[in-house]
């Protein structure tokens, strides 16, 4: 069943009808939910129990249930292991920055891309996440810590683009001014480049960005680091740049994880460059998060400023990813995975 919070205002003012409910019950139904981040009927005190009752049974209201929170003694980055109504769980991290607080969350259950370097696809997909889901992380985070979430970004678990409808609808729900009315321009979507969907998101003309994991300067190497990369080729991939600059105007952002002695040498960064050259963008760089099952390493200090130097001399604007929550397996999930493996373990014994 539908849950309340994946219906958009239209969809809730057309169930209200049905239910031959007045206009302004969904205003205030719309605003319990999205607003003010209800976690139960309970809560809306001014809405009568013959109406929440008529709710109940056309759709289902499930908020996420917190099952771990670790804080970083660091920087304060707070990881959340969450509970779906279903059982399975997800990882949101809470990041705290002095321009507002940042949210990360997760667009899947697991993740079917099979980069090579990630935990989070380790175990394959289990199931897309829904509307309600995906609103539901930033909701939870913003009711329970009492700190107000300013950026989004979809850089969890999953593939964002094999989700791409929820995404689209999330978007519009999450920026409307009934709801939280985050500014599209604090949404970063990242991509592992599915290409159809970089051209199905320029119409959407949203002013959110767009950020793309490339982690190579050429496919034959992509292609050992992300199996997607036989799918598409990184010129395919640099096209659809083009369309979506040229569509929104919005700089894109293009992510590259750095691993020893594969894709860290000065060679590597002349090729990328070759790519980006006089592109709108910017390169964010990203020392590999070392996961137990691969024996990729991080760069080394000085190879990752050596690349950053040589990008920034042919004009292209690059940064290194500052480590958030080192101390709590903040690198993508790996601490999902390892409640899972904790939780088979259990069972085994
Ligand atoms: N599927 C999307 C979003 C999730 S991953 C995507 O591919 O962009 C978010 C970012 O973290 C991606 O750039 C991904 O390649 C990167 N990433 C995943 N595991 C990593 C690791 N162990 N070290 C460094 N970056 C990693």
């Amino acid at each position: 069943m539908t849950d309340l919070r994946s219906l958009s205002f239209q969809e809730l003012t057309g169930l209200m009808e049905q239910l031959g409910e007045k206009k302004f019950r969904t205003t205030q139904v719309y605003e319990w939910v999205h607003k003010k981040l209800a976690h139960s009927y309970d809560e809306m005190t001014n809405i009568p129990k013959a109406l929440k009752e008529k709710l109940s049974d056309a759709v289902v209201f499930e908020p996420l249930k917190e099952v771990e929170r670790y804080v970083s003694k660091l920087d304060g980055t707070t990881k959340f292991l969450l509970e779906l109504s279903d059982g399975n769980i997800i990882e949101t991290v809470l990041m705290k920055y002095h321009h507002g607080n940042s949210v990360c969350i997760s667009s899947q259950v697991g993740c079917r891309m099979g980069c090579r370097f990630c935990a989070s696809t380790l175990g394959g997909l289990t199931r897309h996440l829904t509307v309600a889901e995906l609103l539901g992380q930033i909701y939870y985070i913003q009711k329970t810590t009492g700190e107000r979430v300013s950026n989004v970004v979809v850089m969890g678990t999953g593939e964002p683009f094999d989700n791409y409808d929820n995404i689209v609808k999330f978007i519009h729900m999450l920026t409307d001014e009934k709801g939280l009315n985050i500014s599209q321009r604090n949404i970063t979507v990242s991509t592992c480049g599915l290409v159809e969907r970089i051209y199905d998101l320029a119409k959407e003309q949203f002013s959110i960005t767009l950020a793309i994991s490339l982690h190579a300067p050429n496919d034959q190497m992509r292609k050992e680091l992300m199996p997607i990369a036989n799918k598409y080729t990184i010129s395919q991939i640099m096209e659809a740049c083009d369309y979506y600059i040229k569509e929104t105007g919005r700089r894109i952002t293009f992510e590259y994880s750095l691993v020893a002695g594969v894709n860290d040498k000065e060679e590597h960064a002349k090729e990328l460059i070759r790519h980006l050259s006089g592109k709108l963008c910017h390169v964010n760089l990203i020392p590999v998060n070392p996961i137990d099952e691969r024996d990729y390493k991080r760069s080394t200090k000085a190879s990752v400023e050596a690349f950053a130097k040589l990008l920034e001399k042919n004009h292209i604007n690059a940064t290194v990813r500052r480590e958030m929550g080192s101390d709590i397996q903040a690198a993508c999930g790996q601490l999902r995975k390892r409640y899972n493996d904790r939780k088979e373990e259990k069972s085994n014994d």
